[in-house]
């Protein structure tokens, strides 16, 4: 839970009884640790001064030696949950290494609300690998990355829907991340633990992406950059902007940036901080209660004698094993599908993505929008609520 680690970091916070609420839980938290016995040193500073482009770099350092984290907002102006979650991370305390923000790092574009600003591109494209970035001030952004050399890097963004096939902007819930087996490992507890803690049930679950492969689209993105020139891990946070309100969608960033660098700035080991050692013998029980957690989750999963078979047909048959054209409509059935229990009540649908139902309905049409491969998931859950699932590809090649 998030507020066990607040605790950690705002104990002062949480014996004086303040309100940390659920939902306002960014900015209380935030406030409260400003206000608190901070063993922190706080510094920033403006980079681009005198341009169209100036933003301010917020640094945070414990006392405690650790890596660093860079953590990004407003590269698009109107993904307005990335940059408000930004300007929050700015402000927490920290146990161990570093913490830079750059919450509105595109600052035109934040004024406007606007996916580009005063210079009219799209910011999130101008950090070519090997190479110098595009523009001026993607150039004064990456001088801040080569300054630091972070661990990590975090780019908060916003989609407003899932179903454009794009595999950054268009596909809602998500954390894109590098390939390194530490990125995966983090992410897929972030995603584990905001899906089974802060999304509802009706809401589209949070997954794992891939960064597009070197030199295919979309190319240029300061993650890209900072994992292939500088070996950082590097993650890109998408919330779906459209149906949530933005205290949820910042609930959910936080939720997740946190777990994304609680290794890194939140040690469970609290060396040296203030905050006394007497912790240490805490950290065998709080990994246990996390592996409790992951058995049941696996458990609800395995449940498998009693779950229902999903199957999808495709008009025209096997859409899946031949090359589609854009602009085709496929129709997908799940009528197929078997229950052991009763009947099947529900057919939910992800179409163009994992695990985010965005459709439902015994049939469904997807029209290919463009070339490309596309994920399209069924789940159908039967009057036991028990649920299978199954999932096709749909490609042009
Ligand atoms: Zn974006």
């Amino acid at each position: 839970m998030l507020r066990d680690t607040l605790s950690r970091r705002s104990t002062l916070a949480l014996v004086a009884g303040s309100a940390i609420t659920g939902a306002g839980i960014a900015t209380t938290s935030a406030d409260d640790e400003v206000d608190g016995d901070e063993s922190v040193s706080r510094d920033s500073h403006v980079i681009l001064e005198g341009t169209d482009h100036e933003t301010t770099v917020y640094t945070t350092e414990a006392q405690a030696d650790g890596p660093t984290v860079l953590v990004v907002g407003g590269v698009h102006g109107n993904e307005v949950a990335g940059y408000a979650t930004a300007n929050e991370i700015a402000k927490w305390a920290i146990d161990a290494g570093t913490l830079v923000t750059i919450p509105e790092a595109n600052a035109t574009a934040v004024d406007q609300q606007g996916r580009a600003g005063a210079d009219g591109v799209d910011l999130n494209r101008q950090f070519p690998e090997s190479s110098e970035p595009q523009t001026e001030l993607a150039r004064g952004l990456w001088d801040v990355v080569l300054e630091n050399e972070p661990d990590i890097v975090i780019d908060l963004h916003e989609s407003t829907g899932i179903y454009a096939g794009d595999p950054v902007d268009g596909v809602g819930q998500a954390i894109f991340r590098s390939n390194s087996p530490d990125a995966t490992t983090t992410a897929q507890d972030a995603v584990d633990h905001v899906n089974g803690e802060y999304v509802d049930e009706s809401d589209p679950l949070f997954e794992i992406g891939n960064f597009t492969r070197s030199g295919v689209e979309p190319s240029g993105l300061l993650v890209h950059k900072a994992t292939r020139d500088l070996d950082a891990d590097a993650f890109l946070v998408e919330t779906l902007s459209t149906d949530h309100d933005l205290e949820t969608r910042v609930e959910w960033q936080s939720v997740i940036v946190e777990r994304l660098v609680e290794d890194a700035l939140f040690p469970e080991e609290e060396p040296d901080n203030g905050h006394g050692s007497g912790d240490d013998i805490d950290e065998d029980e709080e990994s246990a209660d996390e592996d409790d957690e992951f058995t049941e989750d696996e458990q609800t999963d395995d449940d498998a004698s009693d779950s229902p078979t999903a199957e999808i047909e495709t008009d025209p048959a096997g859409a899946k094993d031949h090359s589609l054209e854009p602009g085709q409509t496929v129709t997908l059935d799940g009528t197929c599908a078997e229950t052991p229990n009763e009947a099947i009540e529900a057919y939910e649908w992800s179409v163009y993505s994992a695990d985010q139902y965005n459709k439902t309905g015994e049939t469904i049409d997807v029209t290919i929008a463009k070339d490309g491969e596309y994920s399209v998931g069924l789940r159908v859950v039967d009057e036991t609520g028990a649920t299978g699932k199954t999932k096709i590809t749909l490609s042009t090649e």
